[in-house]
């Protein structure tokens, strides 16, 4: 049991120890002098302190023991000082071994070079800040302090590319004079034209004189001036301080101890650097390096400027070297505020899309809408267009049963009469009831001739075959004409027609087609009589200035103001039942609105309901100009004075009787054939001057015995007198040999002065 317990303990006692032992050799302190050849507040000692704690400070090396020594060299540097510095080190660090020593700048390297195996036998040593040394002892390395003397010289010349002299302030110092010779042999094999001098004799205030005669376009190199001809030091920290408020011309440097102090700038060499790299080196030996395994480097260098010197000299930041770094620069809240502008823009671009893609979706939605839209009213109006052809074609439906009726009633009123009196007539009946009886189915015949001549226009006017034959119309005559026939016909004897003609024969004159002017005239005039009972009808016209307006009024029914647009429809009557009472097809104003518009007029009414209808309508009209001799101007009825013989070729008798009237008081001998066969037949057989001819005529035609008798005794003229006055009818007239033609209803005067003609009358 004891001996367990023994063995136990031992065990116990030997782990302890090796975990002291273990605990110990782990955190054993590293211990690291550094010997600066400077006094501390001189900025490149402070840099190169300041990069050699941080390196320190960085991985597992925070806890290394550093021994920090400024020489002061700046201010004693007689043999006898160092001799007591050697003792004085000799003695403070007897007791104490150094795993490595950083020895910053040439003179303490040259202290340790002499003394170091005396005071810290083989420790190894790292040297920075080091220039040009002869020769570096085995034990060292460390970071050589190359001045970039190419690149400095190159970025000036670059920058002030119209420089004028270029001038190189430097001391007899050893940097100094190492510094010149780089400088002299740079210039030589790469700067052979560079214009330049050097500023090395000169105490403080010569220096600063010679400055003061520079001009803006010279440019000075700044390298060392650590003290002057007479051997005054200078800081590195006063010295441009002194010196730069002397000089016009920009200054550049190579040192960092100089940035900041009024040099423009240049590719630099950092103290701090030099101390951080000579910490990475001494690193690297604690870790178990020696130093002939950690080569020996050459300094970093950067190209500085100096913000607020460069905008001095009104240097642009684009003429610096690429990778330049800028100090003093203004402060600049994006470029401090990096992160949040950065979100704040992306942010925005974020929103920004958003913004369009909205818009773009509100745009088409928009336009989905608008076309929606312009949908929907399109189908809206072919809807409503629907309906009222619907209604339309109701209407006419209605209209066209309407008419149906209508027409077959106005067609079987006369058919009844022909018919009924026609098989009452008797070959022995009495002479004066026989009369009648043929005067009613003539009436009749007359009547129904009246529709279908309607219905032949209507539908001439829907298919558009209507022709306009332009002539000379007596208008005054015309309206006499039109106005007498319906005082002459018995049945409409009771109304009383008044007629106002403005317009002296001779200026009444119109050119315009007779025949529809007469039936546009007569069918106002009907309808004014038929709907005015024993009434006063008025008809006339205005002269305006340049048509004529003509009215038809009467004091009638009158018409309800709902009806006034729709009366000129075909088929419309304004009471279906009208023509029960009245008569009529529904066809009439139809066919005058027709005819007006054709002949280049419109038409219109205005009308009260019980009290009376106008109807209205223009034509174009133009005062003639006075021409003697026209037929409008002298009478011929007064001067007609013959022995003629005048054949009349009708097979009407009306007609006849009407034209034997005309003539019998100027023509004494006026013969009737009732057929064209007859007409042939008499003029071979009698003395005839002239012959009237109608074109439809039972048995031979018009045309055709016009032709015959034109060729047998082609000396009679033959005038055409017809209803029909289509134009090519005219043309067969003339072709078949007639002489001249003329329209019903037939005026006096003008049928007067056509014989007078034709028969060569005097
Ligand atoms: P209709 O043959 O029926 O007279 P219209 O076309 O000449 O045909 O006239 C159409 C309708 O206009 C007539 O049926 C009638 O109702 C009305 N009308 C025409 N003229 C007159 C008028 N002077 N006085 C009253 N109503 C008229």
């Amino acid at each position: 049991m004891t001996i367990l317990f023994q063995h136990r303990c031992l065990t116990l006692l030997f782990v302890l120890l090796f975990w002291n032992t273990f605990l110990y050799s782990k955190t054993e302190q590293k211990m690291v002098l550094v010997l600066h050849s400077y006094n501390s507040g001189l900025s490149w000692t402070d840099s190169t302190n300041f990069g050699i704690f941080d390196g320190f400070q960085e991985g597992q090396y925070g806890i290394v023991d550093l021994r920090v020594e400024f020489m002061d060299t700046k201010h004693f540097e007689d043999s006898n000082y160092f001799e007591y510095y050697k003792n004085y080190l000799a003695y403070k660090y007897q007791k104490l071994n150094f795993d490595a020593i950083i020895c910053g700048d040439n003179p303490a390297f040259n202290f340790l070079c002499k003394h170091h195996v005396a005071l810290f036998k083989n420790t190894p040593i790292v040297f920075c800040g080091l220039n040009y040394p002869d020769s570096i002892p085995h034990g060292f390395t460390g970071i050589i302090e190359d001045v970039d003397i190419y690149n400095n010289l190159n970025s000036i010349i670059k920058i002030h590319p119209k420089y004028n002299k270029l001038y190189i302030i430097n001391d007899k110092s050893i940097t100094g004079k190492s510094l010149k010779r780089e400088l002299d042999h740079v210039i030589k094999s790469n700067f052979p034209g560079l214009k330049y001098e050097y500023l090395t004799n000169y105490t403080l205030s010569e220096l600063e004189e010679k400055l003061e005669t520079l001009k803006e376009n010279d440019a000075v190199l700044m390298l060392l001036f650590n003290f002057d001809r007479q051997g005054t030091t200078f800081s590195f920290d006063y010295i441009l301080d002194e010196i730069a408020p002397h000089c016009k011309a920009p200054i550049y440097g190579v040192w960092t101890f100089y940035l900041g102090k009024g040099i423009v700038g240049g590719k630099i060499l950092s103290a701090y650097e030099h101390g951080y790299l000579a910490s990475g080196m001494v690193k690297q030996i604690l870790d178990g390096k020696t130093t002939s395994e950690i080569p020996i480097i050459n300094g970093p260098a950067h190209y500085w400027y100096d913000y607020k010197i460069l905008r001095k000299h009104d240097i642009s930041k684009f003429s610096l070297p690429k990778d330049a770094h800028i100090i003093n620069l203004p402060y600049d809240f994006v470029l401090k505020n990096k992160i949040f502008f950065t979100l704040l823009s992306i942010i925005l671009i974020l929103l920004i899309f958003l913004i369009l893609v909205l818009y773009i979706q509100v745009k088409r939605v928009r336009a989905n809408l608008r076309k929606e839209k312009t949908l929907v009213t399109a189908i809206e109006t072919k809807s409503d267009e629907l309906k009222l052809a619907l209604t339309k074609a109701e209407q006419a439906n209605n209209l066209k049963t309407a008419f149906l009726s209508n027409i077959s009633h106005e067609i079987r009123t006369p058919m009844n009469g022909i018919l009924g009196f026609s098989s009452l007539l008797q070959p022995n009946m009495d002479t004066i009831i026989q009369e009648e009886y043929i005067n009613t189915i003539n009436l009749c015949g007359n009547q129904l001739l009246c529709i279908i001549n309607d219905i032949l226009d209507i539908s001439k006017i829907e298919s558009q075959q209507i022709k306009i034959n332009h002539e000379v119309l007596l208008l005054n005559q015309t309206i006499d004409n039109v106005v007498s026939a319906f005082n002459n016909s018995s049945r409409f004897n009771k109304t009383k027609i008044e007629v106002h003609k403005p317009l002296p024969d001779n200026e009444a004159v119109l050119n315009t087609d007779g025949v529809k002017f007469q039936q546009i005239l007569s069918n106002l005039l009907s309808n004014a009589i038929k709907f005015s009972e024993n009434g006063t009808i008025e008809i006339g016209y205005y002269v305006k200035k340049n048509e004529l307006e003509f009215y038809v009024k009467d004091n009638g029914i009158g018409i309800d103001r709902q009806y006034h647009e729709i009366i000129f429809d075909r088929f419309r009557q304004v009471d279906e039942r009208n023509d029960k009472i009245y008569g009529g097809n529904g066809l009439g104003l139809s066919i005058s609105k027709a005819f007006v518009e054709l002949l280049g007029g419109k038409i219109w009414l205005t009308s009260e309901l019980h009290k009376g209808s106008t109807f209205f309508f223009t034509l174009p009209y133009q005062k003639p100009p006075r021409i003697a001799n026209t037929e409008t101007e002298i009478p011929i009825s007064s001067k007609m004075n013959s022995n003629l013989t005048v054949l009349i070729a009708e097979d009407d008798e009306f007609n006849f009787m009407f034209l034997k009237e005309l003539l019998s008081p100027y023509i004494p001998t006026i013969i009737h054939a009732k057929t064209g066969r007859e007409a042939i037949l008499m003029t071979s057989q009698q003395q005839v001057d002239v012959i009237l001819m109608d074109l439809k005529m039972p048995d031979i035609g018009g045309i055709q015995a016009t032709q015959i008798i034109h060729q047998q005794q082609a000396h009679i003229p033959i005038i055409i007198q017809t209803a029909f006055t289509s134009q090519s009818e005219k043309e067969k007239a003339f072709e078949a040999g007639c002489a001249d033609y003329l329209t019903k209803p037939i005026n006096k005067e003008i049928l007067l002065r056509k014989i007078r003609e034709h028969t060569h009358m005097p």
